[in-house]
């Protein structure tokens, strides 16, 4: 058997400015053909997992593209018709192909398509008509009705941090192993509640996305049902099918499936008060570091995680940082390569003055002029060691340490989610040693980070990826929708909420 796959992977903020054209998928990955398979083989990624399956079924793979970026702005029309192409071109050529088993994100937005994911999907189908048609997607994804209608079956990670990206690629392609043997007849059961969750209130290790998960996994064990997924969705897609959804895949079984997407449609929603976040303020958060006597404590600078498309070179927090004379502490990270240019020019243990961040848009603070000791200078390579992607070696292009104030402030040429502690260990800092840890990153340094942690504080911080998520003004999302219509908590729930 031959199967084609192929990956068209970005979380799309269409709030923020950083264009997305194929250059920003060549600074983290653009690949093609057998390069795909040297890329990923081994790796625990949803790639990596694609390729086992085929491995352990004795199929043999047709690789296409592999395209990822940063999370960041709109992707160019170019760009995404170019990408679409490359898939679509690999299809055409060949003809004699089994199944097309893709990776996609799933919460893509282009200048053309509100929904490439969709448009990936139903213009594969037309090339192959009933052949298998089945993909992973994010847990981050906005589902819509055209992605189910083109599908066979669809995916999603069942883990934020999503550390289950290889096993969920192993799973598409036993799946689809079971659709080519004549076993499996794909059913779906698909919903969406009027949920717009914030990304702290996504994390799967506690309630309620645990509660929903623990359920979904509970309902996987039923006789005839084959996979389900939890999706937590992307608020700053903006499109109307933005927010949580659920599908439920069924062995040639359309009533149960949709009562099962009803069951959890209807649990989601009676939770909802439960999706509310908290964040505590900045200064308390600091305050508390300098008295604390054990360490590390992490602080999620949440405003600012690249992962959900905000810059990463925002200075709320640094500058809060410098004001409150923290120190004996790791800053991961500011994105700016002028300055990282600069430093480099003065080379380590000299002084360098500096105008460090806030280059970007004015939601992230201004730039800082900082005084600070290049530390330490490398090429920003390294293989994560997990349990996000490992194996998958990472990219943060050419980068420093500064040293401010007694901080091991890490500057770098590339946008980065820190969420790997092999980025601390490839700059020669040990993180468990220091006193506090601060991360631009939403929920993923959790799972890297909290086996180290004394605590894990999230900050109120401004920014792209703000829980504050009625403060937007988003478009296009359907409405209402929880929480940006507030109301729907109930008129009880309000006034318990008046009393705390
Ligand atoms: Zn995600």
């Amino acid at each position: 058997m031959r199967i084609l796959t192929g990956a068209i992977s970005h979380e799309t903020n269409v709030l923020s400015n950083i264009k997305t054209d194929l250059e920003e998928f060549k600074k983290r990955r653009l690949l093609y053909g057998e390069d795909i398979i040297k890329e990923f083989d081994g790796t625990k990624s949803p790639a990596g997992g694609i390729l086992q399956g085929c491995k352990q079924n004795g199929y043999e793979v047709i690789p296409t593209v592999f395209a990822s970026a940063t999370p960041s702005g709109t992707i160019t029309a170019e760009a995404f018709d170019t990408l679409l192409n490359d898939i679509l071109d690999g299809v055409k050529a060949n003809k004699d192909l089994d199944a097309v088993v893709l990776h996609l994100h799933g919460a893509g937005v282009s200048e053309k398509y509100p929904d490439i994911e969709g448009k990936v999907l139903s213009e594969v189908r037309k090339l192959i008509g009933d052949k298998p048609l089945v993909a992973t997607f994010d847990y981050h994804a906005n589902y819509t009705q055209e992605m189910i209608d083109s599908a066979d079956i669809l995916i999603g990670y069942d883990t934020y941090p999503h550390i289950d990206g290889y096993e969920r690629g192993v799973e598409a392609v036993n799946l689809t192993k079971k659709m080519l043997d004549g076993k499996l007849k794909p059913t779906l059961g698909f919903i969406q509640p009027p949920m717009l969750p914030a990304l702290q209130v996504q994390f799967t290790g506690k309630h309620p996305m645990k509660t929903m998960l623990d359920e979904a996994h509970k309902m996987e064990k039923l006789p005839g049902v084959e996979t389900i997924t939890v999706a937590a969705g992307f608020p700053w897609s903006d499109i109307p099918e933005a927010g949580m959804s659920f599908i439920v895949t069924t062995n040639n079984d359309q009533k149960l499936a949709d009562k099962l997407a009803k069951e959890l449609h209807d649990m989601a929603w009676n939770m909802r008060r439960d999706f509310l976040v908290t964040p505590i303020p900045l200064r308390q958060a600091l305050i508390h570091v300098k008295n604390a006597s054990k360490g590390p404590i992490v602080l999620a600078d949440i405003g600012d995680n690249p992962g959900g498309g905000s810059p990463e070179d925002g200075t709320v927090v640094l500058k809060a940082m410098i004001e409150e004379k923290l120190s004996g502490g790791v800053f991961a990270l500011i994105w700016d390569p002028v300055a990282v240019e600069k430093a480099i020019a003065k080379g380590v243990g000299n002084k360098v003055n500096l105008s460090l961040g806030g280059h970007t848009d004015n939601l992230h603070g201004s730039p800082v002029t900082v005084d600070a000791n290049v530390k330490h200078i490398s090429d920003g390579k390294f293989i994560s060691n997990g349990p996000m992607g490992t194996g998958v070696p990472m990219d943060m292009g050419s980068t420093v340490i500064l040293d401010i104030g007694g901080t091991d402030v890490i500057v770098t040429s590339k946008r980065l989610q820190p969420l790997d502690l092999t980025l601390y260990r490839s700059l020669g800092i040990t993180p468990e040693e220091k006193k506090f840890i601060i991360v631009k990153s939403s929920v993923h340094y959790r799972a890297a980070h909290a086996p180290i942690a004394s605590e894990i504080i999230e900050l109120d911080t401004p920014g792209l990826t703000s829980p504050r998520l009625a403060g937007f003004g988003f478009k296009n999302i359907r409405r209402p929708i929880f929480p940006l219509d507030i109301e729907m908590l109930g008129i009880t729930e309000l006034k318990s909420m008046d009393e705390e």
